[in-house]
C-alpha cells in the first residue's frame, strides 16, 4: 500500500482479490438478463481523502459494505456527489468508455458546489480502469448491454458541527445493465410538477448530488399515481428544467434544436454529445430559456415537431405525452431523436468511426 505525495504521480493501488468471486457461469447467467442497477460485480475501488494527507490508500477490494461512524457526516448533511458512465464491450472484445474526461470535470464542479475535494482527472480515469482490470469480464456483449460505472464520494468524518468534512472517501461500484427499454424505445408520459421543484436559483441543481434526487422522489410518486413515467421540473421563473434524471430537447420545425439552460440544470454529457452530432448534421443549436408557453404553444402550431429526454443510462427517451393538471398534450412523433440516439450508440459500440475522439480505452 502506498501513500501519495504529489498529485500527479499515477496511484498505486493495492488490490485484494475477492476470494468469494462469482464462476464464469454464474457470472455468464447474470449477463444474460442484468437488469438495470441490482446487481454489481466482484470489486470496487476505493481512495480516501484527508485535509491533511490529500489522496491516500487507493485500493481494489472485494465488493461489500462500508463501514461507517453513526456520526459520519454524509448520514446527516448529504454532503455526496456522483457520477455514471458506461464500459462499452466493442466487437472485438475490448473495453471502451465515452468521454471520461467530461465526468471527471463535473464531478470536480459537483465537488466545489458540495465542498467536497476536487478528484484529479487523472485519478478518476486510473479508477475506472483498475476496476475493469480485475472486472471488466463483467462487461457485457449483447445489444445495448454496458457496464454501469458508479463512481461516488461522500463525507465519512464522524462530526455533527456543520462544515466540510475533513475526511472524504471515493468509490467506483460497477452494475452490468441491460437494455433500458425492454422491447424498443418507448415513448414515454412525463408529469409536469407545478408543486415541487428538484433545485432553485444558487441551488444545488448543477450538481450530481444526491439531494436532488431525494427531493425529486415525492413528486416522482405524485407522476406515477398520474400514470405517468417521469417529472418534469420548471426551474424559479417557470422555464422548463429537466427531468431531474435526464435532459430534456426541442426539435423545431425550421431544424433548429432547442435546450433549456440555467444554472439550476445539470449539464448532461449525452446531451452535450447528441447536440455536436446534429450540429454535425448542420442543425443549429440554441441554449437559452424555454417557457412553458414555448413549448406547449409550439406544439399547438406545430413548430415543435419533437421533444426528447437523454441521459447516460436510457440514452434518449422520446417524449410522448405532457401532463399537467388540467391538461394532457400529446408530442408530435419525429425520427431525430431516435436517429441521433443510433448515431451515438453506434459510436459508443464501436460501430461507427469516432470522429470526436470520444472513446477512450480502458481495458489496454
Ligand atoms: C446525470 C444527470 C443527467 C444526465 O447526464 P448524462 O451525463 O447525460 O448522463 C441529467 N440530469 C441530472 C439531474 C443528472 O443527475
Amino acid at each position: 500500500m502506498t501513500s501519495i505525495e504529489t498529485e500527479l504521480a499515477p496511484l498505486e493501488f493495492s488490490v485484494t482479490k475477492n476470494l468469494a468471486a462469482r464462476s464464469a457461469a454464474q457470472r455468464d447467467e447474470i449477463l444474460q438478463n442484468p437488469g438495470f442497477g441490482s446487481t454489481f460485480t466482484d470489486h470496487m475501488v476505493d481512495i480516501c481523502w484527508s485535509a491533511r494527507g490529500g489522496w491516500h490508500r487507493p485500493r481494489v477490494q472485494p465488493y461489500g459494505p462500508i463501514a461507517l461512524d453513526p456520526a459520519a457526516a454524509v448520514l446527516h448533511y448529504g454532503q455526496e456527489i456522483f457520477e455514471g458512465i458506461k464500459a462499452y464491450r466493442h466487437a472485438d472484445g475490448s473495453i471502451h468508455t465515452f468521454r471520461p474526461d467530461q465526468n471527471a470535470a463535473r464531478l470536480q464542479r459537483s465537488a466545489r458546489r458540495m465542498a467536497l475535494p476536487e478528484l484529479p482527472a487523472e485519478y478518476f480515469i486510473q479508477s475506472l480502469r483498475e476496476l475493469i482490470a480485475v472486472d471488466g469480464a463483467w462487461t457485457p456483449s449483447g445489444e445495448d448491454q454496458s457496464l454501469y460505472l458508479r463512481p461516488f464520494m461522500f463525507a465519512k468524518e464522524a462530526f455533527l458541527g456543520v462544515r466540510p468534512a475533513q475526511k472524504v472517501a471515493y468509490y467506483v461500484i460497477a452494475s452490468p445493465a441491460g437494455s433500458y427499454f425492454s422491447g424498443g424505445v418507448k415513448p414515454v408520459r412525463i408529469w409536469l410538477s407545478e408543486t415541487y421543484a428538484r433545485a432553485g436559483r444558487g441551488g444545488t441543481g448543477a450538481a450530481k448530488t444526491g439531494g436532488n434526487y431525494a427531493s425529486s422522489l415525492l413528486p416522482q410518486a405524485e407522476a406515477a399515481e398520474k400514470g405517468c413515467d417521469q417529472v418534469v421540473f420548471l426551474d424559479q421563473d417557470g422555464n422548463v428544467e429537466e427531468l431531474g434524471g435526464m435532459n430534456v430537447v426541442f426539435v423545431y420545425k425550421d431544424g433548429r434544436i432547442v435546450t433549456p439552460q440555467s444554472d439550476s440544470i445539470l449539464e448532461g454529457i449525452t446531451r452535450n454529445s447528441l447536440l455536436q452530432l446534429a450540429e454535425d448534421r448542420g442543425h443549429t443549436v440554441e441554449r437559452r430559456a424555454v417557457s412553458l408557453n414555448e413549448w406547449r404553444d409550439g406544439v399547438a402550431s406545430g413548430d415543435i415537431v419533437e421533444v426528447f429526454a437523454c441521459g447516460t443510462a436510457a440514452v434518449v427517451t422520446p417524449i410522448g405525452t405532457l401532463v399537467a393538471e388540467g391538461f394532457e398534450d400529446e408530442q408530435p412523433r419525429g425520427d431525430l431523436a431516435l436517429s441521433l440516439r443510433e448515431e451515438l450508440t453506434d459510436i459508443q459500440y464501436g460501430r461507427r468511426e469516432d470522429k470526436h475522439g470520444w472513446l477512450y480505452r480502458l481495458d489496454a
